[in-house]
């Protein structure tokens, strides 16, 4: 089939203009490259590696073509084909192996680029010239501020009437660099009457190493993640990052010969949706907010996770907040994993148009629920020099959730 109603919402096509690097294109390369038509080269693979896999193609696609599954499998042989000539980028590879796939090496990433940032070293190494001779500007520009060591583990109890029990997946970069939202995660399901249980030693989602072409680290991190996960008496697993939950909610189809991949996914919520199907407590009100506040919708949790409409219902409960959505929501910001790191000419020119309509709109908030976009745009704020906060919608909503125990104490 190649009807072509994906091509204009493709947001690579939409700048290239190369049928390329559309998903009709790329659909035809690939099977190309599947039917031995068509040998690995440099034109093909930069076409290919183009792709966000932000699957807007997918949802749009009338034929139901599987182009999520198509592009992590034309990776898996365009890396392949790299470790057998040797070539490959050795410090993408050092990142994901050496520390995202490593919790106790993330951790202490994380320390190191702490003090980094808080004894003026980051100032002086950026002004020596040293990143753009390593390479590592945009990796470094991207850093968000480092907080101090958290950890997260053991059971969170319920406030109020309990009414079950969740599990909490805390994924590796928000663990990091976010834990107000794993806290506002915790403290509002609480709120809703769920004990919040955090399983220690648990695994980066597998959606870094998935996308980068390798499908057998992937499914090693997912495997231990089942087990890790596989307690009785959680009636849902929470992530507060659409990224990881779109992963998560796939690893039936990831490791298809574990039957406990199924029901481990059939298990995800996003922590919006989860908090808007899930029976608000009437007694559960909101401070005032008096802010215009911008939506942006992850890729993820539109295409994946279908639920780019919980974090807007969930915020309008908030008194005098103006709540807009971000003007072409559809289309990806450029962050999109590792990609702003091995594309970001393209991830650039997507920021910006974003960047634009944060411009225009004004916003004092931009909500967002992915880290990976949260980071990326953020940087892009800073960039512009503009004032606007970037944070996750339920970490707003726990900043302003009146506390019923505050009302007693009142
Ligand atoms: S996944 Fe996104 S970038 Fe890739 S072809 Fe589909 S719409 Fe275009
Ligand atoms: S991928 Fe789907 S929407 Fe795109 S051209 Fe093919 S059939 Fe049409």
């Amino acid at each position: 089939m190649a009807c072509g109603l994906c091509v204009p919402l493709c947001p690579t096509y939409r700048k290239s203009r190369n049928e390329s690097d559309s998903p009709r294109g790329r659909v035809a390369l690939m099977l190309a490259l599947a039917k031995n038509d068509l040998p690995v080269s440099t034109s093909l693979e930069s076409h290919l590696s183009l792709c966000l896999a932000c699957r807007t193609c997918e949802r749009v696609c009338p034929s139901f073509v599987p182009y999520g599954d198509m592009i992590v499998s034309a990776r898996a042989v365009l890396a392949a084909a790299h470790r057998d000539t040797g070539r490959g980028r050795p410090l993408h590879r050092l990142l994901l192996n050496g520390f995202i796939a490593k919790p106790a090496n993330l951790r202490l990433l994380g320390r190191i680029l702490r003090l980094y940032q808080v004894s003026g070293l980051q100032r002086l190494v950026r002004k020596s010239g040293l990143l753009k001779w390593l390479g590592l500007t945009e990796l470094e520009a991207n850093l968000p501020a480092i907080p101090g060591p958290q950890s997260f583990h053991g059971v969170y109890p319920a406030q109020g009437e309990r009414k079950g029990r969740v599990a909490l997946f805390t994924g590796c970069v928000a663990a990091l660099a976010d834990p107000e939202t794993l806290r506002a995660t915790i403290r509002l399901c609480n709120l809703l009457g769920y004990d919040v249980e955090v399983p220690p030693k648990q695994n980066c989602c597998g959606a870094l190493h998935l996308h980068s072409g390798d499908p057998d680290a992937a499914t090693q991190l997912m495997r231990r993640n089942i087990e890790i996960f596989s307690g009785d008496g959680t009636e849902a697993l929470i992530t507060a990052a659409s990224g990881c939950g779109a992963t998560l909610s796939e690893y039936g189809r990831h490791v298809p010969d574990d039957p406990a991949a199924r029901s481990f996914s059939g298990k995800v919520f996003d922590i919006s949706r989860f908090l808007a199907e899930h029976g608000w407590p009437e007694n559960l009100a909101f401070k005032p907010l008096p802010k215009r506040i911008a939506v942006h919708d992850p890729c993820t949790l539109a295409n994946v996770l279908h639920g780019q409409d919980k974090p807007h219902a969930l915020l309008k409960k908030i008194p005098g907040a103006e709540i807009v959505p971000l003007p072409e929501n559809h289309l990806c910001c450029g962050a999109a994993g590792t990609y702003h790191l091995t594309q970001p000419d393209m991830a650039h020119r997507l920021r910006a148009d974003k960047i634009e309509h944060l411009r225009r709109l004004a916003p004092d908030v931009l909500v967002t629920s992915n880290i990976g976009c949260a980071l990326y745009l953020a940087a892009g704020v800073r960039e512009a020099g503009m004032n606007i906060e970037v944070v996750h919608p339920v970490a707003l909503l726990a900043r302003q959730v009146r506390d019923p125990r505050d009302e007693i104490r009142e």
